[in-house]
């Protein structure tokens, strides 16, 4: 079948269908704990490629045949929605170019495939770029920026989890988007007017059918509009990004105007393949003045940590000092800090007003506060330091290979809310105790999303310690009023089903939504919908190599 499926493709394809076993178990892993070898590895040239690829799969599907289609960027996803047993599209490979720069409205056009760091070297002339280093920084991995436009959109990066640098809804203007049924959509705001019609005059014979995507925006008015007080007020709360809930409640107001746009934000690839980005950017801000402290105790760190957000900063991170050391054991130290107590805290703080004497004046009010309290800090404005030599340490720190295990990516990214982050981090030494695991943690103040990897031998036969791991740390995180899938979508690893707390609402709007966009159930089949243990169990990976592929 597998061959027979490229065999078939190459001839229609002006990019490239591999099936070879080599190349196929290379697409078999992301950046999570899973392993499902494909059938089928497309690399589309365009969106034309795509279009002809989704429709195979939707043709395949109306005969009975299965072959679901999973977006690829850069293959960095933690929760294993960037691998399938169907066919993978490749986005990366061919489909990363800079379509335009338009430096006077600030807009850059690019192809889905194209990475952070890829737009913006082709911003930076035009004293532009994208600011999603920030959006991403309580991650030192995202300095990497190797994640492709279309991956964080589909993850959501970063999340709404913004207050202060603003939410990557925010940056969007428009997405070119293959749906289900292999038709282009450009997703545009429909007034309410529009929509209300969509349909209806066909029924007396006056127009043609409605369009698949015409069907999504009819339906999706009504839904809104059936359900427009409950998701008013879920608008203002955080949702997280388990299912379709954040997106449904971002489209906007069915009575004045739609934008199917919001949906495909943490998707996952569930819901269609983004082809094309039209991203609003902004201009290149100054690198951020910073200082870092050590703490005693989570104490002691959370009421400073009141005391620098009042000075309204863009980094707020705080770590667990072990990290630190063991950063140091691959040669990686940040020496200002000099020896790390195992209670200690780390917090990098930072800011980026566009005024220096404002940076330099909050940074000075701050180091004030922490010399009454006899805290020891470095700051920017004594030390020559950056942030991305701060980040590459924790980097180091969370990848060390020791003893056959890797600081496993199990549950990345969840969010724990300010007022519940001394719980969390107090709670955790009693939870390294029960798991026989370390777990320091990492995250930020600002954003709320925090990160541990515990130590996990991948080629051990028994799998039930690392579902243990996932399973206890997941209840923890929720007794401390935390979200799961903050970072990113629940993917497959985020979706095991006693990690799953949803309500009849979300249920409805996931249910709706999948089956509006994607009836045949071939977008990306299995990510994002409830998984049982058991069938987590069978995917979990047998091997330790987790470096991401570089395609
Ligand atoms: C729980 C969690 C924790 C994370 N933690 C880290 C971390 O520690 N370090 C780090 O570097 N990053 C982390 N990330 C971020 C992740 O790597 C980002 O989401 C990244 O932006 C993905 O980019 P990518 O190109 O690698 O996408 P991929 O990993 O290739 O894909 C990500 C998802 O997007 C979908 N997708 C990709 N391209 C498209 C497209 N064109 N159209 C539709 N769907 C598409 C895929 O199907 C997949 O579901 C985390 C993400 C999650 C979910």
């Amino acid at each position: 079948m597998s061959s027979r499926l490229a065999d078939y493709l190459n001839k229609y394809l002006d990019g490239v269908a591999v099936s070879a076993p080599e190349v196929l178990r290379r697409y078999a892993n992301d950046g999570s704990v899973l392993d499902i070898s494909p059938e089928v590895v497309v690399q589309p040239v365009g969106t034309t490629d795509v279009r002809k690829t989704v429709l195979l799969s939707s043709q395949l599907a109306e005969k009975g045949l299965r072959v679901s289609v999973t977006p690829r960027g850069s293959g960095s996803d933690k929760t294993g929605a960037a691998i399938g047993d169907g066919i993978v599209l490749d986005m990366r490979r061919y489909m990363n170019r800079i379509i335009s720069v338009d430096p006077r409205q600030r807009l850059v056009h690019v192809q889905a495939g194209a990475t952070i760091s890829e737009v913006n070297k082709a911003l930076q002339p035009h004293g532009l770029c994208l600011p999603l280093t920030l959006m991403g920084f309580e991650n030192p991995e995202l300095n990497d920026q190797n994640h492709t436009i279309g991956g964080l959109i589909a993850n959501n990066l970063g999340g709404q989890a913004l207050p202060r640098l603003g939410r990557l809804v925010d940056y969007l203007v428009q997405l070119e988007v293959v749906l289900a049924d292999g038709s282009v959509y450009h997703t545009t705001s429909l007034s309410g007017r529009k929509l209300k019609t969509i349909g209806v005059e066909t029924t007396k014979g006056k127009e043609e059918a409605p369009s698949f995507a015409d069907r999504i925006n009819a339906g999706m008015y009504k839904f809104v509009r059936e359900n427009s007080e409950v998701l008013a007020e879920l608008r203002a709360r955080r949702v997280g990004n388990t299912g379709y809930l954040y997106g449904m409640t971002q489209v906007g107001d069915a009575e004045k105007s739609l934008n199917l746009m919001p949906l495909f934000l943490g998707s996952q690839g569930s819901l269609g393949v983004i082809t094309e980005v039209i991203l609003s950017v902004d201009y290149l801000g100054p690198s951020p003045d910073l200082m870092v402290a050590k703490f005693d105790n989570v104490k002691q760190a959370l009421a400073f940590a009141g005391d620098a957000l009042s000075e309204n900063p863009s980094i707020l991170n705080l770590a667990d000092g072990r990290l630190f050391a063991e950063a140091g054991k691959s040669g990686k130290s940040f020496l200002p800090l000099g020896g790390l107590p195992d209670s200690t805290l780390v917090m990098l703080v930072g800011f980026d007003d566009s005024s220096a004497k404002h940076r330099q004046k909050k940074i000075r009010n701050l180091s004030k506060i922490l010399t009454k309290n006899d805290i020891s800090y470095v700051s920017s404005l004594r030390q020559e330091f950056n942030e991305e030599y701060f980040n590459s340490i924790l980097k180091a720190a969370l990848n060390r290979v020791e003893r056959n295990t890797v600081q496993a990516p199990i549950l990345d990214g969840v969010i724990v809310p300010f007022q519940s982050v001394e719980k969390y981090l107090n709670g955790l030494p009693r939870l390294e105790r029960l798991l026989d695991n370390k777990l320091m943690a990492y995250g930020s103040l600002i954003t709320d999303l925090w990160t541990v990897r515990p130590e996990v031998d991948f080629t051990g036969a028994d799998k039930r310690p690392i579902l243990r791991l996932a399973r206890e740390y997941g209840r923890f995180v929720l007794e401390c009023d935390g979200i799961l899938a903050g970072e990113g979508g629940e993917g497959r690893v985020k979706a095991v089903s006693s990690l799953v707390r949803r309500n009849d609402f979300a249920d409805s709007v996931d249910r709706f939504v999948k089956k509006q966009f994607d009836p045949r159930g071939i977008m990306n089949a299995g990510v994002k919908q409830t998984i049982t243990v058991d069938q987590v169990m069978e995917q979990i990976r047998r091997d330790n190599d987790f470096g991401i592929m570089e395609l």
